[in-house]
């Protein structure tokens, strides 16, 4: 590279430095019982999205092998749409209780090739403040009208729905839990919404799906709200401890995703030993409702201990428990005091949450023991605390 390109990549990374929103890459590997080796040293690992602590080489010893075959060899319109893909498909939705579900490569891939396909430049977008990174990509890509409402805020939204230009299509698209907060959105509201407004409601489920309704379809179905949300949206990479995004609706949308949609059409299919991982996983994950519910019931007592402690929370309701500490530097320094003492504690810093709004985002697993929360809990309270 040029010394000239050096140069502006060096003085953006020292600007990031300055502002400590500097990144850096530390070697993670998985270890039983929710802990993890970062960088030589064994860490409690809250900071994974492998929520119900799915192990993938467990279920591999019960289940037999995977298939062969890391290459699809080509997009899905070609040759690469594996019988495998259309069995995962089927099946996944009759559980979800759509008609129809379409795998994509990634969840980033899903949100950036469908909202660029159900809505162009004519059209309006309305999007709560906090969703992923992912969705606000899409929007992007698709030259729509961008109305970001505040945070869960349905008197917003309904001033904007109003203010849409008449003819155009009308999105809303908001994450079912937001990722870096544990809120959750208000589905019910925001369905009774798009109905008035003739709108299309499309929801992110990364954080809920495998975790909520009898068999983990997620956050849209436990609520009864399937046939009043069009677009579900889904990943296979959290707690369903694989890899992969699904879009599940009516059949007409499949079809006209698998016509429209981008970043299905140009890109290759999933290897079919990953299908056949997910398809798996996603069997294991079905059937654990009880780590489902002691998710959830050790979540509530490590926010309630924090919260008693003095520290703010947030706005989490589930098993997302943000430490909101305000500075990029002292979320750094707690970061970094934390994992020095054995607790994987990762700052997230602007632009991923609004500036002043830097956190360590905890995250639970359900394989986590109460023992190793409570000994978490001692040092990030006495952390926190010495910082503060
Ligand atoms: N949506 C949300 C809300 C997410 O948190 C993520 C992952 N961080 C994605 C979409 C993207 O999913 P994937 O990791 O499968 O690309």
């Amino acid at each position: 590279m040029s010394r000239q390109h050096m140069m502006w990549m060096q003085s953006e990374l020292e600007s990031l430095r300055e502002r400590g929103q500097y990144r850096s890459l530390v070697d993670s590997e998985p270890r039983p019982g929710g802990w993890v080796i970062r960088s030589g040293r064994r860490m409690l690992n809250l900071a994974s999205n492998q929520y119900l602590g799915t192990d993938l080489l467990q279920i591999r010893q019960e289940l037999g092998a995977f298939p062969a075959g890391m290459g699809a060899g080509a997009s899905r319109l070609i040759t690469g749409h594996h019988p495998l893909c259309t069995r995962l498909e089927e099946e996944f939705a009759r559980c979800k209780g759509t008609e129809s579900c379409l795998l994509f490569s990634s969840g980033y891939m899903a949100n950036t090739g469908v909202i660029p396909a159900l809505v162009g430049r004519s059209d309006c977008v309305f999007s709560d403040r906090l969703n992923h990174a992912s969705i606000i990509d899409g929007i992007v890509l698709s030259r729509a009208q961008c109305f970001r409402y505040p945070h869960r805020d349905l008197d917003r939204l309904e001033d904007q729905l109003k203010k849409a230009p008449r003819g155009a299509k009308k999105l809303i698209v908001t994450d079912s839990i937001f990722s870096m907060d544990g809120s959750m959105a208000p589905l019910r509201e925001l369905a009774e919404l798009k109905d008035r407004y003739e709108a299309i409601l499309m929801v992110d489920e990364a954080h809920s799906g495998g975790l909520y309704g009898e068999e983990g379809q997620g956050l849209v179905h436990a609520m009864g709200l399937t046939s009043r949300v069009e677009v579900q949206m889904g990943t296979f990479s959290k707690a369903y401890c694989a890899y992969g995004g699904y879009i599940a609706g009516d059949s007409m949308l499949k079809d006209y995703l698998i016509n429209k949609a981008r970043s299905f059409i140009f890109t290759t299919a999933l290897p079919p030993a990953v299908i056949s991982a997910v398809y798996q996983s996603w069997q294991s994950v079905r059937g654990h409702s009880v780590r489902r519910d002691e998710l959830q019931r050790k979540a509530e007592m490590f926010r309630q201990r924090l919260q008693e402690a003095g520290f703010d929370t947030g706005g989490s309701e589930c098993h997302i428990v943000p430490l909101v500490l305000g500075s990029n530097e002292k979320t750094l320094r707690v970061s970094e005091k934390l994992q020095q003492e054995g607790v994987a504690a990762v700052a997230i810093r602007p632009p991923t949450v609004p500036e002043g709004t830097a956190r360590i985002r905890f995250s639970l697993m359900a394989i986590h023991s109460d023992e190793d929360l409570k000994w978490a809990l001692e040092r990030i309270i006495r952390i926190g605390r010495e910082e503060a």
